[in-house]
């Protein structure tokens, strides 16, 4: 039985000298690599109340799409600043050298809606909580945050899971 993780390619010395990226494209691109990765991303969420699917850019679109899809419920893009057209809220997070902000829509999200939140790769986990913190400011309750991949070691998951967050990874590299 195949596994995502013979579909991600490493690639070494991306986007910086010694850090080695997990290429999630070859998963995308594999017919086969992408069903599988899509239905194991919501399999935990399975008869679970889940109202949308919020997508992290760029590639939680992809993965998020297809989970919003497969689950009939809509997508909300969560998006870098200053690409959604209408009202949005901000949310800043650290990055390895500076910040960056992140936006949802002020009506993507009704409150009381139950969001799963959908990302290829969690690693320190920034990324992930300004999402949480987005979805929670529109009034939404986060359902979990579901990745393809997780770095353990960057101590994302410890990181989500202190905000009473459920955490689902397909695969892990230490
Ligand atoms: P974090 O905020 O958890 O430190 O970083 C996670 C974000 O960075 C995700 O949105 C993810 O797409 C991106 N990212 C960081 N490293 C990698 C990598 O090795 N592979 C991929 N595909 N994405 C990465």
């Amino acid at each position: 039985m195949a596994d995502v993780r013979d579909y991600i390619r490493t690639i070494p010395d991306f986007p910086h000298e010694g850090i080695l990226f997990r290429d999630v494209t070859t998963l995308f691109g594999d017919a086969r690599g992408f069903r599988m990765a899509v239905d194991q991303l919501l399999h935990p969420f399975i008869g679970t109340r889940i109202d949308r699917v919020a997508g992290l850019e760029a590639r939680g679109f992809i993965l998020g799409g297809a989970v919003a899809h497969q689950l009939s419920v809509g997508f909300v893009p969560v998006r870098k600043k200053g690409k959604l057209p209408g009202e949005t809220i901000e949310e800043a997070y650290q990055l390895e050298y500076g910040t960056a902000v992140l936006e949802a829509h002020v009506d993507a999200v009704q409150p009381g809606e139950r969001v799963l939140i959908v990302d290829d790769l969690l690693a320190t986990g920034g990324t992930a909580e300004a999402g949480i913190s987005l979805v929670e400011r529109l009034g939404g309750e986060v359902a979990g945050c579901a990745f393809v991949v997780d770095l353990p070691d960057l101590g994302g998951r410890r990181r989500l899971e202190a905000l009473g967050v459920t955490v689902h990874a397909l695969t892990a590299y230490e």
